[in-house]
């Protein structure tokens, strides 16, 4: 065989990166484990896979697995699968470049992870490079199928910049990764302690992980199955205890936190599958990411096809994680037909409606529980009105919002709680949005309705302006924003009305159109309200106009929109304007509505398009009282 013996250097910044990687990990560093076997593991199911197409492939040996073998003469590790190897090309693409996805988005994530909670890290697939974490130097022999045994090939490196590739002879088809130990990291050599680690992190790898056991009596090698390689969703829920769900979910998923709960069913019927998916307790840091990798996997008939599945799941229950296990689609199955596919579409239906039946039930059997739920991945789930039409009845009704009535005890309500407690003669569900729930609580447009003791949901998330589009009705009740000038909030000021007999229409209509004569282009009206008690004027929008909060987050997106032309609202009762109505001086009468006008944009929008105008306004007041 001719010896073909190449050298590389990695990519420029690699060696910088492999240092950052590996001090990172330091407290993690059995970690290396999980991804070598976890890479192996893909290996074998993406045999599996070629395999159904081409059963040639196997070259006669179907039985895959995983094996460790270890040396202390060689103070060695030894990692071997009979998956689908590497070429040259992919050994140098794969294993030559450490910004490979896994590896990429853990360094990019460090920054963020301060020391105390180091253990997250094990979060994240960092990769094959986290063999150098207690390696020296790393040994890869790997061949393809069907190939000839003299086309294996070697990749050898220090983790120090430089690596190398030759060609070898490798009998058995895969791959076989031997890790030379560091000195100080020479306890990996024993069994006891590679059977824990593996059992910790791999339990749930459905492909048999043996280890090569040494017998002393009789002097002979065996192998030894130190998984349990069970794939737990396809057992009958009976035989499940909750520890076993829990543990399960962590090896999926990595997450060290519990689930807040799982959803297991054998679906018999039209449609044949297994769903086991588990909703968790803490959102991940990059939950907002629509683009986010999905937590499902879908297997079929118990064979791995493919995870990040996102046909399954609308975005809005993105954080769902979990395997799908379906009788119904074809092994051949590839990404882009699941785009398209009749079935998954019915499935996605089916385990839409579960999730959600999960979720009402929760609400009702632990309220608090749900609550918790609620406050981590609510943002996301508000999506579900504009995403889902369907269900948007349930997904309405599983909201959760603040409102004038939760002040005092911070808790959430439901649209049925606060549907329960409307007034008789109110219509409408009303809601303000706002940036902050204190801003909104003193915001004037509350006034009326604190005094009646009408509630009025609070809609603080950037989401809620968005989610109002959509969300328009529940059981009949039409919802409204109360800084819109509507009919509904009128009626309700009558009685407001008719206590102030006193008040001089004409003399208000005069007082009125000269406002307007003011004003003139600024506002799109100017009119009396009763809905006010303790503030002299605000402004309302017109029902056919953008509202305050969606212009803002347009302006805040960069995009163009035309000013919203305002309504200014006058309270006739109030001193102040009683004040301002009995001024005769002309210019000082119009000081004063220039700067009534400046302050309920003020109160509105939270900030001025001309601030030095207040303040000259202002000053001009107190130089002439
Ligand atoms: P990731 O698994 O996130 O892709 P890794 O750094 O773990 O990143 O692995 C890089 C790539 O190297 C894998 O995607 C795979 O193509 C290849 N690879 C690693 N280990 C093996 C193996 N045992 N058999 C075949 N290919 C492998
Ligand atoms: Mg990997």
């Amino acid at each position: 065989m001719k010896n073909k013996k190449k050298n590389y250097k990695f990519l420029s910044e690699s060696k910088q990166l492999l240092d950052i990687m590996i001090n990172s990990l330091y407290s993690n560093k059995d970690i290396f484990f999980r991804e070598l076997i976890s890479n192996s593991a893909d290996a074998i199911e993406k045999l599996h896979f070629l395999s159904i197409s081409n059963a040639k492939i196997y070259e006669n040996d179907s039985k895959t697995k995983i094996q460790i073998t270890t040396s202390k003469i060689n103070k060695s590790i030894t990692i071997s699968d009979n998956g689908i190897g590497m070429t040259e090309k992919e050994v140098i693409e794969n294993l030559g470049t450490i910004a490979k996805s896994g590896t990429k988005s853990f360094l990019k994530s460090i920054k963020k992870i301060s020391e105390e909670n180091n253990k997250l890290i094990g979060k994240f697939g960092v990769g094959f490079y986290s063999s150098f974490i207690v390696a020296k130097k790393v040994l890869v022999r790997t061949r393809t199928a069907n190939v000839p045994f003299n086309e294996g090939i070697m990749w050898e490196s220090e983790g120090k910049g430089e690596f190398t590739v030759n060609n070898c002879t490798k009998k058995n088809r895969g791959t076989s990764i031997t890790l030379y130990l560091k000195e100080k990291e020479l306890d990996f050599l024993e069994n006891q302690k590679i059977k824990k680690i593996v059992n910790k992190y791999t339990d749930h790898i459905s492909i048999p992980i043996e280890i090569q056991n040494y017998d002393k009596k009789s002097k002979t090698y065996s192998w030894k199955k130190i998984n349990t390689a069970k794939s737990l969703w396809t057992l009958k829920k009976s035989e499940i205890s909750d520890k076993d769900y829990k543990k399960f979910y962590k090896k999926l998923t990595n997450d060290i936190h519990e689930p807040i709960l799982w959803i297991h069913n054998h679906v018999e019927g039209k449609l044949e599958y297994i769903n086991l998916l588990y909703i968790p307790s803490k959102a991940p840091w990059d939950i907002w990411n629509k683009e986010n990798k999905s937590g499902l996997k879908l297997y079929i008939k118990k064979v791995f096809i493919m995870e990040e599945i996102k046909q399954f799941l609308p975005n809005y229950l993105r954080f769902v994680k979990g395997i799908i296990d379906t009788h119904d689609l074809p092994l051949n199955i590839s990404r882009e037909i699941l785009q398209e596919n009749k079935i998954i579409k019915k499935l996605k239906k089916s385990i839409t409606k579960r999730i959600l039946k999960n979720l009402q039930n929760l609400e009702k059997k632990n309220p608090k529980k749900y609550l918790e739920f609620w406050n981590e991945f609510g943002s996301v789930f508000k999506e579900g009105p504009a995403e889902d039409i369907e269900n948007k009845e349930i997904i309405s009704s599983l909201l959760r919002f603040s409102s004038i009535s939760t002040k005092k005890n911070n808790n959430k309500i439901s649209l049925i709680n606060y549907i329960d407690n409307m007034l008789e003669k109110q219509e409408k569900i009303f809601y303000i949005t706002s940036d902050s729930y204190d801003s909104a609580y003193d915001n004037p447009h509350l006034e009326l309705f604190k005094k009646k003791g009408i509630d009025v949901l609070i809609l603080t998330d950037r989401i809620d302006e968005w989610m109002m589009n959509y969300l328009t009705e529940f059981k009949n009740k039409k919802f409204q924003s109360v800084s819109i000038n509507d009919s509904s909030i009128n009626r309700l000021t009558e009685e407001n009305e008719k206590n102030k007999k006193n008040i001089n229409n004409n003399d208000c209509l005069q007082f009125i159109k000269k406002i307007k004569k003011i004003l003139g282009e600024k506002v799109k009206d100017v009119r009396l309200t009763y809905r006010l008690t303790e503030t002299p004027a605000i402004v309302l929008t017109d029902s056919n106009e953008m509202s305050t909060q969606m212009e803002k987050l347009f302006l805040a997106a960069g995009q163009n929109v035309n000013p919203i032309k305002y309504i200014l609202a006058i309270n006739p009762n109030h001193k102040l304007i009683e004040k301002i109505k009995s001024i005769k001086d002309e210019k000082l009468f119009k000081n004063w509505i220039d700067l009534l006008l400046e302050q309920t944009l003020l109160a509105e929008r939270g900030s001025l398009e001309n601030p030095s105008n207040f303040i000259k306004l202002m000053n001009n007041l107190y130089l002439t009282n």
